[in-house]
């Protein structure tokens, strides 16, 4: 019998994740049926009980549900928990276990598919939303030299750089606002803001980006973002978006749920629009 899954948000009609899954299921022979569900706001919980209800053995989740899945979930894999949201939920019997990949789908993307190590390297991340919580425990596991954290709001980039400390005291983290960055450079900038989908540009000076520096804006399919392209002006060539990070936290939801790992550069082959 046909597997059901589906992945929900609202608005929900640009997902890329059921051409993802399709596109995986494809490869690695998986029986499954993948769709989009348009969650009323305020529903959330009606919405996942009626899928459930009806077969459904898993869930993605995108904006604007990610809390609520992880106050939905029974049982929080320790990335959700310290994400504080949750992207991915398995479903058996009575039990609603749930994941959050996308920090584990960044650093798999920048490390494995990018070839870029983190480890002894000076990494600076913008924004201090769901994006960076998710990705905090993934990027110290890989033991940079420093992670520096920098957001508009300083109070939640200081937030955040505590929780790090506490995870992991061995690695330097700090957090601070944009007038804080006084000339240091460094190694691997992420932009996890949310201003590339509005093509805002971040108050960020060119001496961040270190000679060799990679730029890597969680965004993607937006082209040359303002982050980019300020990159770019800088000197940095190794620039990226999010599409590789996409399609890694699909795959690890898919490996999750069906035991079987996709490959991913066919799907990341399609999806990329081109940084012009
Ligand atoms: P949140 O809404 O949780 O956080 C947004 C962050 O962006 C906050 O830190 C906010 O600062 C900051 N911000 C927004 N606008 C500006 C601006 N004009 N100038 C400076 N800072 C700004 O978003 P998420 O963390 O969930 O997502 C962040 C980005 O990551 C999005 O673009 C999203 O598309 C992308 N993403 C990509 C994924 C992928 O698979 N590739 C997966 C998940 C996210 P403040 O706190 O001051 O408001």
């Amino acid at each position: 019998m046909t597997d059901r899954y589906a992945v929900i948000g609202n608005p929900i009609e640009q997902s890329k994740s059921p051409f993802i899954h399709t596109a995986f299921a494809q490869v690695t022979g998986q029986d499954i049926d993948y769709t989009k569900v348009l969650g009323p706001l305020g529903g959330f919980a009606q919405a996942v009980d009626a899928f459930r209800a009806a077969g459904g053995k898993g869930m993605n989740v995108t904006a604007p549900f990610k809390l609520d899945a992880f106050d939905y979930a029974t049982d929080l894999a320790p990335g959700a928990q310290m994400a504080g949201a949750v992207n991915a939920m398995k479903f058996e019997g009575e039990r609603v276990y749930a994941e959050n990949f996308d920090g584990v789908g960044l650093v798999r993307d920048v490390v494995h598919n990018l070839r870029c190590p983190l480890r002894g390297r000076r990494v600076l991340v913008l924004g201090a939303g769901g994006a960076t919580r998710g990705a905090l425990l993934p990027l110290l596991a890989e033991q940079p030299a420093q992670l520096v954290i920098v957001n508009r709001t300083l109070a939640k980039a200081e937030e955040l750089a505590l929780l790090a400390r506490q995870q992991r005291g061995s690695i330097p983290v700090s957090g601070l606002g944009y007038t804080g960055l006084t000339g240091q450079p460094f190694d691997v900038v992420f932009n996890a803001t949310s201003a590339s989908l509005s093509a805002e540009s971040l108050p960020l000076p060119a001496s961040v980006f270190a000679p060799g520096a990679v730029a890597y804006d969680l965004t993607y399919g937006k082209g040359l973002t303002p982050f980019l392209k300020l990159a770019q002006q800088a000197g940095v060539t190794r620039l990226h978006d999010g599409v590789g990070m996409l399609a890694e936290q699909a795959a690890e939801a898919f490996a999750w749920w069906r035991g079987v790992r996709p490959d991913t550069s066919d799907v990341i082959r399609q999806l990329t629009v081109p940084l012009l």
